[in-house]
């Protein structure tokens, strides 16, 4: 059994991670500063033998002792990564490099989550991961897209300069139990308004697609691009490729939540991409993985949790 280092174990997706991995009998050592992220996702886990929590924040160093360590912590959401946007860009470069050192220090294993956003307002369509993107450096998405490109440019120094041992996967837009009430993405959002009886915000004319994936599908493809030799580093695209509209999201929720919510338009964020779907071809052949939960399966899921957490 190893022990793990999870960054940003506090979020939706670590918190998923901590799960899994504590089920299959590792040591898993969650560090995070609570910005996004909360002890309520990880408050079963608390007091358990092998689950330690670690309150710091990565962008400074720190010591310790571990075989693998997945680099997650960041701010994911547009509303957050945009509220300290110099402190985003820091948590991802800072936060690589202390973690790199780290890696390069007790030899382990380094699985970064990049993102879809690397690929920016792609040209390309679906995403293939030898397409580099088209990115604005200057723009208000730009601390999170270009922080994230120099988190895998660092990755990749690591690698051929000292030899770390790294993994990076691009991870597509995720949803699930434990995003944040206030999270601020689209899954989330619409859920939330859906069950309050609030207004659906579409930003734009809802034309827009992202292609979402269930976090355990998720969950599933990062343990398994961990688990793979070291020769194999990435990029790998890991989401859902079933592409749906925003428009047809907001529908979608109304359905499923039974709402009497109305869905209204808001204007459009700058430099937010058109359209996104992963090729996750690479995905298959590497990892023999593909997504398994379908949307409607996933959102009533989601659903029944932001009840849960709306009715205490
Ligand atoms: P999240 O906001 O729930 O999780 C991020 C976690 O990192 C939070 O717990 C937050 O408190 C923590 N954190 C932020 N800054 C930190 C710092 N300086 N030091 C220590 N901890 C810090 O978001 P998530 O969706 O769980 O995303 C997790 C990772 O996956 C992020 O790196 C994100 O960029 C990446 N990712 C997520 C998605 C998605 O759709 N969910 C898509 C692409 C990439
Ligand atoms: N670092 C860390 N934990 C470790 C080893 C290194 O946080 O166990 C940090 C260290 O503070 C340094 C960074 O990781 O700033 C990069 O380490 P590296 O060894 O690459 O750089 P150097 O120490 O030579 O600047
Ligand atoms: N969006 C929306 N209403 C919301 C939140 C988001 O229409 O309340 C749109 C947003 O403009 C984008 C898509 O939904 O086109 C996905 O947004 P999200 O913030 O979830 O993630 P992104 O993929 O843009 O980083």
């Amino acid at each position: 059994m190893k022990r793990i280092l999870i960054t940003g174990g506090a979020g939706f997706l670590g918190s998923h991670l901590c799960d899994r991995l504590i089920a299959e009998g590792h040591d898993v050592l969650c560090l995070d500063n609570l910005f996004t992220g909360s002890k309520n996702n990880i408050r079963h886990l608390l007091g358990h033998r092998r689950f330690e929590f670690i309150r710091h924040d990565i962008i400074n160093p720190i010591y310790l002792e571990i075989d693998e360590i997945y680099n997650l912590a960041c701010p994911a959401s547009p509303v957050h990564y945009q509220y300290n946007p110099i402190k985003t860009m820091k948590t991802s470069v800072m936060g690589a490099i202390n973690t790199l050192g780290l890696a390069k220090r007790v030899k382990a294993k380094i699985l970064q989550a990049s993102t879809s956003e690397v690929y920016g307002d792609p040209e390309v369509h679906p995403q293939r991961e030898d397409y580099w993107g088209k990115v604005n450096p200057i723009g208000i998405r730009s601390c999170y897209d270009e922080g994230k490109r120099a988190a895998e440019c660092l990755m990749m120094d690591y690698h051929r300069q000292n030899g770390v041992r790294i993994k990076i996967v691009r991870i597509f837009n995720t949803y699930g139990p434990r995003m944040a009430l206030d999270d601020g993405r689209v899954v989330s959002n619409f859920i939330v308004q859906a069950l309050r009886g609030e207004d659906i915000t579409v930003y734009g004319d809802g034309s827009q697609t992202r292609s979402f994936c269930y976090v355990d599908d998720l969950v599933e493809g990062m343990t398994r691009m961990m688990a793979t030799p070291d020769e194999c580093i990435g990029p790998v695209n890991l989401g859902n490729p079933s592409e749906t509209t925003v428009l047809d999201l907001a529908r979608t929720v109304v359905d499923l939540t039974g709402s009497t919510s109305r869905i209204v338009f808001r204007p459009l964020p700058n430099d937010d991409p058109v359209q996104r779907q992963p090729d996750i071809s690479l995905a298959r052949r590497l990892l023999g993985w593909e997504p398994r939960v379908p949307l409607v399966e996933g959102l009533k899921e989601t659903i029944a949790y932001f009840r849960r957490v709306l009715s205490n």
